[in-house]
């Protein structure tokens, strides 16, 4: 390879991009205690289930005002176990809303049970309760399924509505879990996720508000019956003593090296989830008034996993993500697709229409959101989408 041979330079120079996410960054800030942690870990060689792991469920149940911690090898598998402790299976309908990663239906289906997709609110994005409460007695009324559970979605950070949901499943005897994947360190009514339903389920994928440096999720709860169940089940149903199966289990610890990463990256959480919400407040007066900015869920805090704005239509959309995008800005699109769309699922879904995740599906947008965006990084963006709105308005 030759020494001297160079990349020949762009013809113009583009400003410098502004990425999604950047954990380069954050490496950056964090990397003397992170290293500091992985070492600790090296030198004992406990890599399943050492000491880091307690640790940080110990520090993780105290932050969401949990009473028990159980870690775990991601989001997805954190709400499969939670299922697998309530013997969730064929014949039981899960209710979950239509706008979420596809992790939130995947799991009542690889236990056989039936989703029962639910329509969202048009303005905050979270589980339309009034839609669901009509969802549970569509399914009680055909007879054929029972109502076990409910999974609820904070989604993109914010606190689905618990006080209704709840009253839901008072009413109606379903199991209540929260796909809290993208909202760990958010609040609702000024405490914390993590105790709202049943069984909590969050996710360390690495670019939640919370990542690790490779797969990871955690389950929280206030029953001491449930976390047994889960220990069990993370580790092959194992009873109290090794090589005693009590129930069928699963592969599904968290590593140690992730919770020391983790152990890490907490040290700096608390900021991190400020520096978020500055820039969620900074995109909120620049272009609050050019195109429909995140609606507040009442009395929470977001943990901005993601600040999704809606455009006027999917054309304009596909016109603004272009434009962003030669002017260096990320954008993405979560999700372009609702759930009982998806070729997997929908021959799971009775055909109906569930028109408010629909219609956002083709409208909605996410901007970058992350602790590392500088002010001028911010204002990057705003100026592109501001820019190309402009241009779409004249054309
Ligand atoms: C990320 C995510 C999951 C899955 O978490 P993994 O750790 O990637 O398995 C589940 N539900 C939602 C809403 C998510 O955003």
């Amino acid at each position: 390879m030759s020494l001297t041979k160079t990349a020949s330079p762009p013809a113009t120079v583009a400003a410098a991009t502004v990425p999604f996410l950047d954990l380069r960054a954050q490496q950056a800030r964090i990397g003397t205690e992170m290293r500091r942690r992985i070492d600790t870990v090296l030198g004992h060689c406990q890599f399943v289930l050492g000491p880091e792991v307690l640790e940080l469920e110990t520090e993780l149940a105290r932050r969401a005002g949990a009473a028990h911690c159980v870690s775990v090898s991601s989001g997805t598998d954190a709400l499969l176990i939670a299922m697998m402790a309530e013997d969730i299976g064929p014949g039981d309908a899960v209710f979950l809303p239509a706008f979420t990663y596809t992790a939130t239906a995947e799991v009542p289906l690889l236990l056989r049970a039936t989703p029962v997709f639910v329509d969202i609110d048009p303005d905050t994005f979270q589980m339309d309760v009034v839609d669901l409460d009509a969802k549970v007695a569509a399914v009680l009324a055909a007879g054929k399924l029972r109502p076990r559970a409910v999974i609820g979605v904070d989604l993109f950070g914010q606190p689905a509505d618990w006080d209704a949901i709840n009253n839901v499943a008072d009413r109606h005897g379903l199991v209540t879990i929260d796909d809290c994947a993208q909202a760990f360190g958010a609040s609702l009514q000024g405490r914390p996720l993590g105790s709202q339903a049943h069984s909590t389920a969050i996710s360390f994928f690495p670019s939640k508000a919370l990542g690790a440096y490779g797969d990871g999720g955690a389950l929280f709860t206030q029953s001491a019956e449930r976390a047994a169940l889960y220990r069990s089940l993370r580790t092959h149903g194992e009873g109290k003593m090794r090589y005693d199966v009590q129930r069928i289990g699963i592969n599904g610890r968290l590593d140690t090296l992730q919770a020391a990463v983790l152990l890490a990256k907490l040290t700096v959480f608390d900021e991190e989830l400020a520096a978020r919400d500055r820039v969620a407040r900074h995109y909120d007066s620049r272009l609050g008034n050019l195109l429909q900015t995140p609606v507040r869920v009442p009395h929470s805090t977001s943990a901005w996993a993601v600040y999704a704005v809606l455009l006027p239509t999917e054309a304009a959309r596909a016109r603004v993500q272009a434009a962003c995008q030669a002017a260096g800005v990320s954008t993405a699109v979560y999700y372009p697709k609702p759930l009982h769309h998806q070729p997997a699922y929908a021959p799971h879904h009775d055909g109906s229409r569930l028109p408010v995740s629909e219609a956002v599906a083709t409208r909605i947008m996410a901007l970058p959101i992350h602790p590392d965006l500088t002010a001028a990084q911010v204002d990057q963006v705003c100026d592109a989408v501001a820019a190309a709105l402009a241009a779409t308005a004249l054309t």
